[in-house]
């Protein structure tokens, strides 16, 4: 990239492929914005901050959406190892728990003190515009391109746009643009089904048990989590965090029953997984429902899409897989595609 004309990037979508997009743009030269509608920078890679029963100027973090992450390239593998040294990552190995575990247990990363801290510290000194979704995207024949929020603030102008949004979120706003490559592209993201998944948090006292994590192979839940076990959670004696997980199938056909039901039947639910003593007191509890949790499985092929004509692209975990690193290397790889596009004149 030619750093004399700075290339101007608008990113939609602020999780970790937009991040790692926006973070390998940056340091190869280029202006980069993000824009995204929630509170905060991270998506999925998400902590809801609950405050503690014991003490209202103490905050507990309850890590809701991605749990624990198993590298399997060196080159993000080194990243995590750099944020140990940096002190916003951590190996944990959960000990696993019920009758589903089988086999030794598995070290994996978790972010410290949320996993949100791993979009933080991406992040670093990028402009990122939150809550602000977008709505339309715009561009001339020649002219670059605008972006446009649900209160009519426009950013730009761009030289490029990058969708880093799960599928459908990016086919809608694909749909805005009469463009040919724009239309073929919503029409395959248009088929990509993500899996959903309703989330149940919790803070209760905590009872002690012998294991982290379980991973129930019958019932709604497909994941229970001590969320107050993994590494430098800071959480008061006394107290436990709990992060359950409802599996696809079950989530699919609840889909759209009222959240107190939802909670009722997944706290119910946990109650029946824990050995006693159970928890004599639930603080709090939640429920936060994913529609777009998962990509629906592995599809090999290009890691994201890139019109260099256009100046469009997209990245997110479903080009590359489906999980926390599948979307960093989609991002990074777009990124790499975008760089070595002729440089603005
Ligand atoms: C419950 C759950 C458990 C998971 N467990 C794991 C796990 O243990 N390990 C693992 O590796 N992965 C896990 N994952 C998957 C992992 O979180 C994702 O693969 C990854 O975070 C996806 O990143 P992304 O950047 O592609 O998408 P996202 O994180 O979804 O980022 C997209 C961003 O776009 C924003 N956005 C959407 N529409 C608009 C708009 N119109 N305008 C502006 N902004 C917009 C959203 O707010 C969001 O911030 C889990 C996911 C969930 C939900």
């Amino acid at each position: 990239m030619n750093k004399a004309v700075r290339l101007k990037v608008g990113i939609v979508g602020a999780g970790m492929a937009g991040l790692a997009c926006a973070q390998a743009l940056a340091s190869a030269g280029a202006q980069v914005q993000l824009i995204d509608k929630g509170r905060g920078p991270g998506g999925r890679l998400a902590t809801r901050r609950v405050t503690s029963p014991d003490d209202s100027a103490h905050v507990l973090g309850i890590d809701h959406g991605a749990q624990i992450l198993y590298p399997r390239n060196p080159g993000f593998a080194a990243w995590l190892a750099g944020g140990e040294a940096a002190g916003w990552a951590a190996p944990w190995t959960p000990r696993r728990g019920g009758a589903w575990a089988t086999g030794p247990d598995r070290t994996g990363w978790v972010g410290v003190p949320g996993m949100s801290a791993l979009a933080q510290a991406l992040r670093q000194d990028l402009a990122v515009a939150c809550g602000q979704p977008v709505v339309r995207l715009a561009r001339d024949a020649h002219a670059p391109w605008t972006l446009h929020d649900a209160a009519g603030t426009a950013f730009g102008p761009f030289d490029c746009v990058v969708l880093a949004l799960p599928p459908a979120q990016a086919a809608t706003l694909l749909a805005t643009w009469a463009d040919a490559v724009a239309q073929a592209w919503a029409t395959e993201l248009q088929g990509v089904a993500m899996l959903p998944c309703w989330t149940l948090m919790a803070v209760t006292d905590d009872t002690g048990h012998d294991w982290d994590v379980m991973e129930p192979e019958t019932g709604p839940l497909a994941w229970v989590a001590r969320n107050h076990r993994k590494p430098g959670r800071a959480t008061p004696a006394g107290l436990a965090t709990w992060v359950a997980q409802a599996g696809a199938a079950w989530t699919q056909a609840h889909r759209d029953d009222a959240p107190a039901r939802v909670q009722d039947a997944l706290q119910t639910t946990l109650q029946g997984l824990l050995a006693p003593p159970l928890p004599t007191v639930w603080h709090h509890v939640a429920v936060h429902r994913w529609l777009y949790a998962l990509p629906p499985a592995a599809t090999p092929g290009a890691p994201c899409r890139w019109d260099a004509a256009l100046g469009l692209g997209l990245c997110g975990d479903h080009f590359a897989g489906r999980d926390v690193e599948a979307a960093w290397h989609s991002g990074r790889a777009l990124a790499r595609a975008i760089a070595l596009a002729p440089s603005p004149d």
